[in-house]
């Protein structure tokens, strides 16, 4: 029962990150302390940790506080958490392990930039399958540098596509970007992108495949959001081949993204497997 009730609130927290913001966060904090203050003398209130501000920048409200800020962002702090560094010298390659199945069609997109992220979300059924399981599209976001690092070194830019099985399944595929060819995503949407707390719709689709390397070998452990409340809920597949984006189109985004990356978590006990196309 414990378990499931740290887990329904935790899922409130988790919504407003990839579909809102933390805009007006002090208000509406006040508010439903308020609230809270009037209700909770006989009830073991649900901590709202969705409207509590929480920032990339080191300080107070940067990411070595963050298990502070809201009692069901404890998990920050806990013993499975992302992003990582990868070590290419201790990954094991494991034959067990499956490429993954995409179902993927075309989606016209909602960009929206939530003042942690910019944010692409999808519409319709999109789904993938790995090692057994069908896990659906939910929308894809950036991070800039990334946030998972190989061997000690970021790459400019790491986009992370979130999928959900169940409440407390969730897979995120995350590819790297190196400097090199325009990217056709990017030459689409950079100038509407919004630079600001905002978003964009678009009507014109775009084609999911074409956003994935054609080698689809994957680093896999299991791990956390890479934001509050940390949920250690997701199966992580990190693409080995990075694709591709101009240095003019990475330092764009780079600049909207403003250092949106947590720094790497220890691995503690886990293991990071690897899957060979
Ligand atoms: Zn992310």
């Amino acid at each position: 029962m414990k378990r499931k009730w740290i887990f329904t609130a935790a899922t409130a927290c988790v919504l407003p990150f990839f579909f809102g913001s933390c805009e007006n966060g002090e208000t509406s904090a006040r508010k439903s302390k308020t609230k809270n203050a009037e209700t909770t003398q006989s009830v073991s209130a649900k901590t709202d940790c969705s409207a509590v501000h929480w920032t990339h920048e080191q300080g107070p409200k940067g990411p070595d506080n963050w298990k502070h800020l809201c009692k069901d962002f404890a998990t920050c702090g806990g013993k499975r958490q992302s992003p990582i560094d990868i070590v290419t010298a201790k990954v094991q390659h494991d034959e067990n392990l499956q490429p993954p199945q995409w179902n993927y069609g075309t989606t016209t997109v909602d960009i929206v930039n939530n003042g942690h992220t910019v944010q692409f979300n999808v519409h319709g059924d999109h789904n993938v399958e790995l090692n057994g399981k069908t896990y659906k599209l939910l929308q894809f976001h950036y991070h800039a540098p990334s946030e998972h690092t190989v061997d000690g070194k970021h790459y400019p830019l790491e986009v992370h596509f979130v999928h959900k099985h169940s409440d407390d399944d969730y897979a995120v595929l995350g590819i790297f970007f190196i400097q090199g060819a325009e990217d056709q995503l990017f030459a689409r949407y950079l100038d509407s992108i919004p630079e600001q707390v905002g978003s964009y719709t678009s009507s014109q689709t775009i084609d999911l495949k074409e956003l994935f390397p054609s080698d689809r070998s994957y680093y896999h452990y299991e791990g956390s959001l890479t934001t509050p409340p940390c949920s250690e809920v997701v199966r992580w597949y990190v693409l080995k081949t990075p694709v591709e984006a101009s240095a003019e189109q990475l330092k764009r985004f780079a600049d909207i993204l403003n250092n949106n990356y947590r720094p790497v978590q220890p691995l503690n006990d886990r293991v990071v497997r690897l899957y060979r196309d």
